[in-house]
C-alpha cells in the first residue's frame, strides 16, 4: 500500500498517530508536512519528536527554522524545519537543509516543502492534513515515489 488516509478527532489523537509514525522513522527518512495555517503539522511532528524522547518540548521551529533533536540510545537524531518565511534559494542553502539531505544524517521532518519549490528530495514521505471539523483532521500518507523506502512506512501505518 502506498497511500493511506486517518481521521484524528483531537490534538491528542493527533500526537499519538505522529508517535505511531515516529517509531517506523530511521535515519536518511523524510516527511514533507503538507497543510495550512493551523492544520496540525507542528501537532503531527510534537508526535514524531516524542517518539523515544518523550520529556522533550516541541517548538514550532517557525522562528528559528530549523530545530535539532540530539540522537538517543535507540532513535537518530530529528532535524524539525519550516520554510513558512523562506526568503529563495540563498536562505535555504544557509540553513543547512540540502546538506542534511545529503549526508542522511537523521530524520528529517519539513513543514511548508511547497517552498523549495522544484528542488523536492528524491525520496519522501508526503503528509497532507486537512480540517475536516474544528476538532477534526485529515490526514493522508503517501510514498513518494511510491515503491521508494518510504513505502514500508505506509505499510505499516495501515494496521490499525
Ligand atoms: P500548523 O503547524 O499546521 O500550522 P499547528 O499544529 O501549529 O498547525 O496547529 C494546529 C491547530 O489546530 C492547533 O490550534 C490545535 O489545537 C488545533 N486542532 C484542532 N483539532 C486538531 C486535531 N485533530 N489535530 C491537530 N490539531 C488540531
Ligand atoms: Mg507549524
Amino acid at each position: 500500500m502506498t497511500e493511506l488516509r486517518r481521521l484524528t478527532s483531537s490534538v491528542e489523537e493527533t500526537q499519538a498517530l505522529g508517535r505511531r509514525l515516529g517509531d517506523l522513522l530511521g535515519a536518511g527518512d523524510v516527511v514533507l508536512l503538507h497543510g495550512d495555517l493551523g492544520a496540525g503539522k507542528t501537532t503531527l511532528s510534537q508526535g514524531i519528536v516524542a517518539a523515544g524522547r518523550p520529556s522533550i518540548a516541541v517548538q514550532s521551529p517557525t522562528f528559528t527554522l530549523i530545530n535539532e533533536y540530539p540522537p538517543t540510545a535507540d532513535r537518530p537524531a530529528l532535524f524539525h524545519t519550516d520554510l513558512y518565511r523562506l526568503d529563495g534559494p540563498d536562505d535555504l542553502e544557509s540553513i543547512g537543509l540540502n546538506d542534511l539531505l545529503a549526508t542522511a544524517a537523521g530524520v528529517t521532518l519539513i513543514e511548508w516543502p511547497e517552498r523549495l519549490g522544484e528542488d523536492l528530495p528524491d525520496d519522501y514521505l508526503l503528509v497532507l492534513i486537512e480540517p475536516a471539523g474544528p476538532d477534526t483532521r485529515q490526514i493522508e500518507f503517501r510514498a513518494v515515489p511510491p515503491e521508494g523506502r518510504h513505502r514500508r512506512i505506509v505499510d505499516a501505518l495501515i494496521t490499525p
